[in-house]
């Protein structure tokens, strides 16, 4: 099996976590994932871990190796999908074999996040609507951002979750909409 991104090195096998195994590529250090062995190892896991929130210290170098890549094992093309929660790069998975490939410390940084287990889903399309829908809302709080400025943009945070949170959300949210055409 030929690595999906350097073409000319053969793949060699890897153990990803205890009884997880997987190929690996020592030139450009991405790793394929065959979708039987995932199964296998997500079967035999039966735990359920909870996403850990993103944090900006870890800050693991990838080099994603960006779209059109094809299938080490069965030669279709790769579906090249963001992963979203924070995570800035993409995954590629075979929609034919069902396997995956995770580019250098890709895998590692979704164990930091507790997301290696839930890989099958990042390709789904509940899953991919809601980053969309995620970008939108970001892309929507950069803007105000942008105009307020940093320090106006965090009051303004603070004093929306203290309305939201607030007994008399309603009372203060009319205060200020009079207030603001006085
Ligand atoms: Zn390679
Ligand atoms: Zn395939």
């Amino acid at each position: 099996m030929q690595c999906p991104v350097c073409k000319d090195v053969v793949l060699s096998n890897e153990t990803l976590a205890e009884d997880l195994l997987a190929k690996a590529c020592r030139k450009c250090q991405g790793r394929w994932l065959p979708s039987f062995h995932y199964w296998k190892w997500l079967d035999s896991q039966g735990l359920v871990l909870t996403e850990k929130p993103l944090e900006r210290v870890t800050n693991v170098a990838t080099n994603d190796s960006g779209a059109g890549k094809l299938c080490p094992e069965c030669g279709h093309f790769l579906r090249h999908n963001k992963v979203g929660h924070g995570i800035d790069f993409c995954l590629d998975r075979c929609n034919h074999c069902g396997g995956v490939w995770f580019d250098h410390n890709e895998w590692e940084i979704l164990v930091s996040r507790n997301m290696h287990c839930q890989v099958h889903y990042i390709f789904s399309a509940a899953w991919q609507k809601r980053i969309q829908d995620e970008e939108r809302e970001m892309t929507f709080e950069q803007r105000v951002e942008k105009i307020v400025g940093k320090n106006d943009y965090a009051r303004l945070k603070e004093v929306a979750r203290w309305i939201a949170e607030n007994d008399h959300k309603e009372t203060l949210l009319s205060y200020l909409q009079n207030a603001s055409k006085a």
